[in-house]
């Protein structure tokens, strides 16, 4: 902490300032605070895993230990991967070059598709029909794009210029590597970076990609054919392994005219040259040391990381990021005690009665419209620890020697047990996080709220520790899904996960006026020189601090601590809370990374998740005694209650 500050002044240093003056970044990472001290935490617990398993030469073959431990012991062979060069992506660069025609490029681009090689030109994924939601459907989405926003393309600011240059540098050394003459190579990064812009021009803004309706377009496969002529996508989505479909979803049509004429106003050799850079780019990060680098040389520019992560930390991730079910039963075995999932359980439902309560005391919103709301928390689903029901990755070849086969393998697998999924019951089992994931999140489909068995330690939980520390953060983060579904997105998706309207229209007007007055609230905080937060972007998660700090601290007064005065360390219970969630976000960030964070992440940073949500409860001003004069006050009736 940093006493010498007044917390009414500035409650992030005055929680954490003695930590951030004493935690720099380090050199091998681009942010540093809670959630990364949990992450290192976890990564060397999984490299202490699958160390072990690597090492194991007695396990079974086909046993979960067998398979994890030669998927890393594959991965950990620089020697082999090293004396490969770019032998493994040879076949599928030959092959893309041949490319000559409409018709050949398409072929292609279904091609690298399904066999997990790159995702040129869209997005695509199978998921539930979100206005009905016990259907899977074939889902079309914008894309196409390298860099991390369309906006890195279409501005021309010194940051975004560097930026541009560090990309077309990249492309170049790729190609370089491949044999392709410098003055060919450096064309080819031009053209390259020219028609990605073109596809970024037609996408729209990710403040716009939060409208759940602007984004639903439900299409027959015949429309969608006729609205882009260049492309039959029956035949496309067959040769994508998906047949007898005849409706999809897509979440911007203009994309797709757009992209349908520069199917043809684009010259073939150039999207025969931007293939060619699909399969480079996606399979960089597995070749040999000069892609690695010349990957790493490109990120640096974009999150201003000193030195490359180490190898078995980049190789721990990934196999989480490929098998991470598997892995996941030997993370759960060691590190995921019952007692946390009961403790969770028990914190969850104490979460919902809270927000219950909130709910119906709500001043600004109808009877009518209250019931529905009750009904949907009633409804969530909620999800700890790790999955009921494993996914087994039957069938999916793991060889020690062959370390990129093995990641092409994973990404074909988990093509084909997508697609799989369409015509099938909704499998609700499902988790979209792996158990040591440092995260959790809420579903709007599903209704449900996921927390895996990475974030139920210290800071966020303790069964240890005193309830304030527990409800300021574990409870915070629960409080925080949960308004996931009361959130400018979420709240238009009923119980059953359905997107459709079950609000009065004046409760949705009062809704909409309270959600603009947070927006501006965070739009006026300052990240660096003119970059600013970004609060139509980040208003959902804005939302889910203020409605989930806030249940929190009212399921938090139930307890008996919540209702004593005892002070722990010169502490109330309620400074104590405040401090937790505080806490929780404390961190220091490299201004690259922070930049970024500004354009692509919806949520707010650290600096401004402790203070965004505090300032607008009275229990702060109360604990801390805030008064009219500090820097952070706000008059009571400019305070905003949302939930
Ligand atoms: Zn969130």
């Amino acid at each position: 902490m940093d006493l010498t500050v007044k917390p009414g002044d500035d409650f992030y240093t005055y929680a954490s300032g003695a930590w951030i003056r004493n935690n720099p970044v380090p050199a091998k990472e681009t942010r540093w605070g809670s959630f990364n001290l949990l992450r290192e935490f976890n990564i060397n617990a999984v490299k202490e895993i699958l160390n072990e398993a690597a090492a194991n030469t007695s396990a079974k073959p086909g046993s979960v230990e067998k398979r994890v431990g030669d998927f890393y012991a594959a991965a950990m062979d620089s020697a082999a991967i090293e004396k490969l060069g770019y032998t493994p992506i040879k076949a599928d660069l030959k092959r893309v070059k041949k490319v000559k025609d409409v018709k050949g490029l398409l072929n292609e681009v279904a091609y690298l598709r399904t066999t997990g090689a790159a995702s040129p030109m869209f997005g695509f994924y199978v998921g539930q029909d979100r206005k009905d939601v016990n259907t899977m459907i074939p889902q079309f989405s914008q894309g196409g794009t390298t860099l991390p926003d369309r906006d890195y393309y279409l501005k021309d600011d010194a940051r975004s210029q560097k930026i541009q240059e560090a990309y077309k540098t990249y492309i170049t050394t790729l190609f370089t590597l491949i044999g392709t003459p410098e003055a060919t190579a450096q064309k080819n990064a031009e053209t390259i970076f020219n028609l990605e812009k073109k596809l970024a021009a037609a996408q729209m803004s990710r403040v716009e990609m939060r409208d759940p309706y602007k984004t639903y377009n439900k299409l027959s496969v015949a429309d969608f054919s006729k609205s882009t002529p260049n492309v039959d996508w029956k035949s496309l989505m067959a040769k994508m392994k998906v047949t007898g479909e005849d409706t999809v979803l897509v979440n911007n049509p203009k994309f797709f005219t757009e992209l349908n004429g520069l199917l043809t106003s684009v010259p073939t050799a150039d999207w025969n040259t931007y293939l060619q850079w699909n399969v480079l780019k996606s399979s960089a990060p597995y070749l040999s040391s000069k892609f690695v680098d010349a990957n790493f040389a490109y990120s640096q520019a974009l999150s201003g990381q000193k030195v490359q992560t180490p190898r078995w930390q980049r190789m721990s991730q990934l196999t989480d990021g490929t098998i991470g079910e598997l892995l996941g039963q030997l993370y759960v075995q060691k590190h995921f005690k019952p007692e946390a999932k009961e403790r969770m359980n028990e914190l969850i439902s104490n979460l919902i009665k809270a927000y219950e309560i909130r709910i119906n005391n709500l001043d600004w919103m109808s009877a009518t419209t209250k019931e529905k709301a009750l009904a949907k928390l009633h409804a969530f689903t909620p999800k700890v620890g790790y999955p009921d029901k494993w996914k087994n990755y039957d069938g999916l070849e793991i060889n020690r020697k062959t370390f990129f086969q093995n990641v092409r393998n994973a990404g074909q697998w988990g093509y084909n047990d997508m697609v799989s999924q369409l015509g099938k019951p909704v499998d609700r089992s499902k988790w979209g996080m792996t158990p040591p994931t440092v995260n959790a999140y809420y579903s709007p489909v599903m209704n449900e709220i996921v927390f895996p068995a990475g974030i139920l330690q210290f800071p966020f939980f303790d069964p240890n520790a005193d309830d304030a520390v527990n409800y300021g953060g574990i409870g915070a983060v629960i409080g925080h899904e949960i308004s996931h579904g009361f959130d400018d997105s979420g709240s238009q998706y009923d119980k059953d996960g359905t997107l459709r309207n079950w609000w009065t229209e004046e409760d949705r007007a009062r809704f909409e006026e309270k959600a603009k007055a947070l927006q501006e609230q965070y739009d006026a905080y300052t990240v660096l020189d003119t970059v600013h937060v970004n609060g139509k972007l980040t208003l959902g998660e804005n939302i889910g601090d203020l409605g989930g700090l806030s249940a929190a601290y009212e399921a938090f007064k139930m307890t008996k601590q919540g209702q004593s005065n005892e002070m722990i360390d010169g502490f109330t219970p309620d400074q104590r809370f405040f401090l937790s969630w505080a806490q929780v976000w404390r961190g220091n960030i490299l201004p690259e990374a922070a930049a970024q964070q500004i354009v692509t992440d919806p949520h707010s940073p650290g600096q401004y998740r402790t203070i965004g949500a505090p300032v607008n409860m009275d229990a702060w001003y109360e604990a801390f005694n805030v008064k009219p004069g500090d820097k952070l006050y706000k008059a009571p009736e400019d305070r905003i209650r949302l939930w």
